[in-house]
């Protein structure tokens, strides 16, 4: 972008919450999944004189995401009625949370290369979502499912901190992954279960006033998100080059196709919504003690993992993302590496000693071999046949050397295949690796007689002629003789 111009960006996001149920009535929460408008009640419909209940376990995950967020939870928090007519809004107005929201202030760290970009959150509130409606194409009139209208929705409203497309990328990244650790959402955007509005404005460099921003909305994917405010960023510039920044708020539509935004309209000030108390809801109430107990509850978030993996295990940066990013792959490594301490342990010797080399061994396994498995056969670690349990005791036959490189993938795929354990598959398989220098010796002795031009080319110095060798011994051997042994007796021979 223009030096001359600073891009402030925030941004607002609705998380759709996996609870069993809805938000305020008992209809189950998975109406995507079912047919049209069959997960209905007259309370979602928005029947006259039906009376909505919270979801006592969509208040504790939206009480979760908040202080993942770092946000003050308030002791009492309420509903408010935010009036709007429109056809997927059957009541009139939406349920939500006006000027007792149940997160406030709170902010999240992102990490964008080296730098570390700190994106203060304004708030968090619960409110229900509205039905689902379709244009359909071709035709006069739209139509309405009610599946949706009354889905829990966690609001986040970020503080405009971002001042770029990719920082905005990689806070919408790392919420994502909050959620899922959380277990509270999937967090999947082409399916709407986490759908962000993005605000920005232009200003010169050295001014600190803020100029009228503009909404983004209908970004259904991280790269809309980041697309649509690089556009953004370029047509506001062109305004601001000729002296016409925009001078009013306004709300413009991302067109994917296009991939240009378009002016829906100027935006109402939130006094339109004519907020006003929930008067069917009473006050929420939040004891000190039922705090403590959903923060109890509250599992290790990706940051502290970030920090705790680089802390315990001496490994690169890359490799700890991989098991940061997927949190079950870094679960089951965890698994894994407690196998082998409890194994190490049992064997009498030092697990300190042991430590580095078989954390790295057991992460190379499942980072480089393991996850191709898993995509190859499109498999996730919990639907695989390998357990923890196995893949420990693969790695100490690994890193023992009893079985060659080779030998070792073939272990892993039958591991895979059967779900068998890799001694049994070793024993059965007769993969044990040979380094039984007699036998070993004899069999270098037939290959050096087979191939006189190639030892020629070895004691001219030739080290590829060597390995050429040592490939047709591991052959000979059915790959199980162990090349460093091999690599030895050729040598002393020829030498
Ligand atoms: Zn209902
Ligand atoms: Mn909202």
């Amino acid at each position: 972008m223009n030096e001359k111009y600073e891009a402030i960006i925030g941004l607002e996001i609705h998380v759709q919450l996996a609870t069993q149920s809805k938000m305020f009535c008992s209809c189950s929460n998975s109406g995507e999944n079912k047919p049209v408008n069959t997960t209905v009640c007259p309370v979602c419909m928005g029947h006259p004189g039906t009376l909505p209940v919270p979801n006592r376990e969509a208040i504790r995950m939206g009480i979760m995401i908040a202080r993942a967020l770092e946000c003050r939870v308030p002791e009492r928090s309420k509903f408010d009625r935010k009036s709007y007519f429109y056809p997927d809004l059957p009541k009139g107005y939406q349920i939500s949370q006006f000027d007792e929201p149940i997160g406030l202030d709170g902010h999240l760290n992102v990490q964008l290369g080296e730098h570390i970009h700190r994106v203060g959150i304004t708030r968090l509130h619960l409110e229900e979502d509205a039905a689902k409606l379709t244009h359909a194409a071709g035709r006069e009139s739209s139509v309405v499912d009610f599946n949706r209208s009354g889905s829990p929705l966690a609001e986040i409203v970020t503080e405009p901190d971002m001042r770029s497309p990719e920082e905005a990328g990689a806070f919408l990244r790392e919420l994502r992954l909050i959620v899922r650790y959380l277990g509270v959402s999937d967090g999947d955007m082409e399916k709407g279960h986490l759908r962000c509005d993005a605000n920005i404005s232009l200003r010169p460099k050295d001014k600190a006033a803020l100029w009228p921003k503009t909404e983004i909305k209908n970004l259904n994917s991280f790269r809309s998100v980041e697309r649509a405010l690089v556009f953004e960023i370029e047509r506001q510039e062109k305004l601001w080059d000729v002296g016409k920044p925009e001078d009013v708020s306004s709300t413009r539509g991302w067109d994917e196709a296009s991939g240009m935004t378009v002016l829906q309209r100027t935006k109402e000030e939130s006094a339109d919504y004519r907020y006003f108390p929930e008067p069917d809801i009473p006050p929420l109430e939040f004891t000190n003690e039922y705090l403590r107990e959903v923060e109890a509850t509250t599992p290790e978030l990706p940051a502290a993992r970030r920090t705790r993996f680089t802390a315990e295990y001496a490994l690169p940066k890359k490799d700890i993302e991989v098991l940061v990013q997927d949190k079950r792959l870094g679960d089951f490594v965890e698994s894994v590496i407690s196998e082998l301490q409890a194994w190490v342990r049992a064997n009498g010797k030092d697990w300190e000693r042991e430590r580095s080399t078989l954390t790295k061994q057991t992460v190379n396994l499942v980072i480089n071999r393991f996850s191709k498995f898993l995509v190859d056969h499109s498999q996730t670690v919990d639907s695989s046949r390998v357990t923890a349990e196995n893949m420990a005791e693969f790695v100490t036959i690994v890193a023992s050397g009893s079985i060659n490189n080779q030998a070792a993938q073939k272990v892993l795929a039958l591991m895979f295949q059967t779900g068998k354990d890799p001694s049994q598959i070793v024993e059965e398989q007769g993969l044990a690796q040979m380094d039984d220098a007699s036998a070993l010796t004899e069999i270098v002795q037939h290959v050096l007689e087979a191939h006189p031009n190639v030892v020629e080319d070895v004691k001219a110095g030739k080290r590829q002629a060597l390995m050429f060798l040592v490939g047709q011994v591991m052959t000979a051997s059915k790959g199980k003789a162990n090349p460093q042994v091999v690599q030895k007796i050729l040598r002393d021979k020829l030498s």
